[in-house]
């Protein structure tokens, strides 16, 4: 008798646990997928042997975009699984998180989830709709991080990647074991100014990086927008960037490693005093080994995690999902940053291994987005979707099915202006083959059509070659038609654009 009771409790409590999955949501920040090994790039720039077991044991997304695409903007819409225009969450310089909308991850706490969140928010108002949180304040620190911890200031030795990872693990072994969990772990990492740990300082051994093939782009056959930005190697980069100066937050012992590795080689730069050509190119080099190491830390938290899940027996009732908050460039174009529509910025990192559910080691290249995160979370727990949410669950495509109605074109737009990087607000739509763009203020209107088929560099518009013209018309249409069903306001709120109109709206807050 007693046995059957114990099976019966078994087969209930499996049964529950098989329609509340957990959740563990890894976010890193400025994670180009060029520098995850899983995609293939053909720089081979870095071994992410954990990153890629996620890809191995689950589906690869290949073309998952981000509608809007800087650090807050990019976390509010996952949060909401809405636009910006939508969620009210526009730039990093003035925007303010309004905490008392809908998010998924309330909706999984009142059904029944364990929530946290832990590590890089940025999204300035306290987290709402976690049981426990843990976060860095604005960007945070690579060493010796302060934390905001449920309100309360607190400063931990340490690299910011492991001590996030450390904080996970600790959420995870003290939960409440009976309920399902939802875990956002959230990292720092490798966003500027790309501060390694410590002991990848040297990682590849002097041996050079493979350049992208435009990292001399001369802009030729582009609007002024692309000319004018403010984000180059050769002119934006600063000192502290180049590890020429050291980060302040540095103990005279961690200072002590750093410098014994920086010191001798800035000897060397300042004394040949590379220029032009050669100072972008030992400029990238720099930027690749300092950038790269702080991936390497990401890779090695991802694989403490999953070791976690594997040790516990979760690994099989865990969905777990990597992705980072939009791409990055590597050099691609003279370029580091986002902000543009253009393929290395707006496409993010996606792996999601999902026991059962997601065919293990599949790609998929159709059109996915960081909005559709919150619809198939909510799905995975049997929570109804609200019809507010403007994304989709992936959940079909995870097992290999994509709906005949799935999407065909995906929205952008890109508001904050001039600061930090001087990229113009622009508007646009993506297609499987296409890019439809219009840039439209302070002091240009004009449109650009991007062909990657033909172009996968994107280095030409295409939109005045009259072989064009049906498709820009047809595209425009698209536009227009997507602006009406997604509800953009016409005119876009002015704090909408961060600095842009700051006289006119009486200042703005200087963020960190
Ligand atoms: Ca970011």
């Amino acid at each position: 008798m007693k046995h059957i009771i114990l099976s019966l409790f078994a087969v209930a409590t499996s049964a529950v646990a098989a329609k509340q999955p957990n959740i563990v949501f890894i976010f890193s920040d400025d994670h180009a997928y060029q520098a995850i090994s899983a995609y293939g790039d053909a720089r081979k720039l870095v071994e992410t042997p954990n990153i890629d077991r996620i890809a191995k044991e689950g589906v690869r997304f290949d073309r998952c975009i981000v509608p809007n695409s800087i650090c807050g903007p990019s976390r509010a819409m996952v949060l909401t699984g809405k636009y910006s225009h939508t969620n009210g969450f526009y730039n990093n310089t003035n925007s303010r998180f309004d905490g008392s909308q809908v998010t998924f991850p309330k909706l999984l706490q009142a059904a029944g989830y364990q929530t946290a969140i832990i590590g890089k928010w940025h999204l300035e108002s306290d987290p709402t709709g976690f049981d426990f949180w843990q976060i860095l304040p604005g960007q945070g620190v690579y060493y010796n991080p302060g934390f905001n911890r449920m309100g309360q200031q607190i400063k931990v030795p340490g690299y910011v990647t492991d001590l996030i990872a450390d904080t996970s693990l600790d959420w995870l072994s003290k939960r409440d074991k009976s309920k399902p969990f939802l875990l956002m772990c959230q990292h720092k990492a490798p966003h500027r100014e790309w501060d390694p740990p410590l002991r990848y300082l040297d990682w590849n051994k002097g041996k050079p990086f493979a350049e992208p093939p435009t990292l001399f782009d001369d802009y030729a056959n582009r609007g002024l927008a692309v000319r004018d930005q403010d984000m180059s190697i050769e002119k934006t980069i600063t000192e502290k960037d180049m590890k020429l100066i050291a980060p302040p937050q540095l103990t005279t012992e961690q200072a002590t490693v750093w410098s014994a590795y920086y010191d001798p080689r800035n000897a060397k730069y300042l004394a040949e005093k590379p220029q032009g050509k050669d100072l972008v190119r030992w400029r990238y080099q720099r930027y690749m080994h300092d950038y790269l190491g702080c991936v390497k830390a990401v890779d090695d938290a991802v694989g403490r995690v999953l070791k976690y899940l594997d040790d516990e027996g979760l690994a099989e009732n865990t969905i777990v999902v990597y992705a980072a908050d939009q791409g990055f460039y590597l050099g691609e174009h003279g370029w580091f940053d986002k902000r543009w529509i253009f393929e290395e910025s707006v496409r993010t990192p996606l792996l999601v291994r999902w026991p059962g559910v997601a065919k293990a080691g599949a790609t998929n290249g159709s059109l996915t987005s960081i909005i559709d995160f919150a619809p198939t979370f909510l799905e995975a727990a049997g929570v109804p979707v609200p019809a507010e949410i403007q994304g989709r669950s992936i959940r079909p495509l995870l097992g290999g099915t994509t709906p005949a109605d799935w999407r065909k074109s995906m929205y952008y737009h890109y508001y904050e202006y001039p600061q930090p990087h001087h990229v113009r607000p622009h508007e646009g739509i993506i297609t499987d083959r296409y890019k439809l763009v219009r840039f439209y203020l302070p002091d240009v209107d004009y449109v650009e059509l991007y062909d990657r088929e033909k172009d996968p560099l994107e280095l030409r518009d295409f939109s005045k070659d009259p072989a064009y013209a049906a498709t820009v018309a047809d595209l425009t249409k698209q536009l227009a038609q997507l602006r009406i069903d997604l509800k953009v306001p016409d005119p876009i709120p002015k704090q909408a654009y961060g600095g842009l109109f700051k006289a006119e709206l009486g200042g703005g807050k200087k963020r960190p």
